[in-house]
């Protein structure tokens, strides 16, 4: 059997249609599709206001600068994620700040949120780990309690649902990624939504270098060839060719969940007979959009079982080193920071393949393979 990664995109011909025809139009960059992408995305999502950006980065480094994130300002957010979620703080010249994670769902805990809370606390970017929403309500009313912007890291979540809400219109942003490896893709590419028009006139500002070309929003309008840069912004545009595959991919998100959930349960059936593995709990009140499957080794050795995995064409990874523990955080005043959980968690988690084109004998042969690595 061929090597098998851990996630793999899926593109047909609709898809490939999609972007010869910009390829063929007028416009390369902001045409016509990015805000077909953006009107159909808030309504999959059920948000009033949907910004279509670069990166999943770039819609992090949006979503904090429309919180109005500055110097000296603190923002929490989970250790097990990706480092953009934490650095997209730093670029706005503020702190972030770990708060551990429950050993259970893995997702940030709400009581280690509080804890973390001072005078400089002003958002909370939690991050819905794999897929499995986290504790929304709770950390509204903390939020609430003290006045904290709340922008949710969604990059797992496309289709995950909250207590029967869609992720995506739940607080006050919600950003999403468009990478390979995530539910639907443009290449690269990002979304933000949100129900404040307020946040949304921000995000869009910042998307094209913090520069207006609307009337209303100008101090001097000195004529029809004028614009005004109004805040320091990027070009975060994403381009018209991007867009028209993100229109042509939304279509099949609920078939890709469809079969990612399938995959999952042939997993669970699985891997729960074996007594090494810890399959991922899932909250019931939730529906998780399977991002990752993450198994939790008990006593193996989880370099071991990795590089055996690897060895057998397994494309295994681990989700994720605690941001604070690179060397850049450690360098940058993290030295001292624990997160307990997150810390044990991390030295025993593999995440096995996981995506929409993963044929059935594949995954009976990742599962042989893995109840044999631990076995
Ligand atoms: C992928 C990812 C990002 C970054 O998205 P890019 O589109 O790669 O910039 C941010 N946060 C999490 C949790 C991710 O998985």
């Amino acid at each position: 059997m061929n090597y098998i990664p851990y996630a793999r995109q899926y593109i047909d011909q609709d898809d490939i249609d999609a972007v010869i025809n910009v390829l063929r139009s007028d416009y390369l960059t902001t045409g016509p599709c990015i805000e077909e992408f953006e009107k159909e995305f808030a309504r999959y999502v059920h948000a009033k206001y949907a910004v279509a950006v670069s990166s999943g980065t770039a819609a992090l480094h949006a979503a904090c600068f429309a919180a109005g994130i500055r110097a000296g300002d603190e923002v929490i957010t989970t250790p097990l994620t990706f480092a953009a979620s934490a650095n997209a703080v730093l670029y706005m010249g503020g702190k972030p700040v770990f708060a551990d994670i429950d050993p259970c769902t893995y997702n940030i805990a709400p009581q280690d949120i509080r804890k973390n809370i001072n005078d400089k606390t002003k958002a909370v970017i939690p991050v819905h780990y794999t897929g499995q929403p986290c504790d929304m309500d709770e950390i509204t009313k903390i939020a609430e309690e003290h006045n904290l912007m709340v922008i949710e890291d969604a990059a797992h979540a496309l289709g995950a649902v909250y207590k029967n809400r869609r992720v995506g219109g739940i607080s006050h942003m919600t950003i999403f990624s468009f990478h390979p490896v995530k539910h639907i893709t443009t290449g690269e590419g990002g979304m933000i939504t949100t129900n404040d028009e307020e946040l949304y006139k921000r995000l869009m500002l910042f998307r094209t270098h913090g520069i207006t070309r609307d009337p209303r929003m100008m101090l001097r309008n000195q004529g029809g060839w004028y614009y005004e840069q109004l805040e320091l912004g990027h070009n975060y545009r994403i381009t018209d060719m991007q867009a028209a595959l993100g229109v042509s991919q939304l279509k099949k998100a609920d078939m890709f969940i469809q079969r990612r959930k399938e995959i999952v349960r042939m997993y669970n059936d699985a891997f729960r007979e074996s007594a090494e593995i810890i399959t991922p709990f899932q909250l019931a009140d939730c529906g998780s959009s399977w991002h990752l499957y993450v198994i939790q080794l008990k006593s193996k050795n989880r370099k071991e079982v990795f590089d055996n995995l690897r060895a057998r064409g397994i494309g295994v990874n681990v989700h994720y080193i605690p941001v604070y523990t690179h060397p850049y955080y450690r360098e940058n005043g993290y030295g001292h920071v624990t997160c307990a959980n997150s810390e044990r968690l991390y030295g025993k988690i593999i995440s096995v393949p996981l995506f929409f084109g993963l044929k059935d004998d594949e995954v009976a042969f990742v599962i042989e393979s893995v109840l044999a690595a631990v076995g």
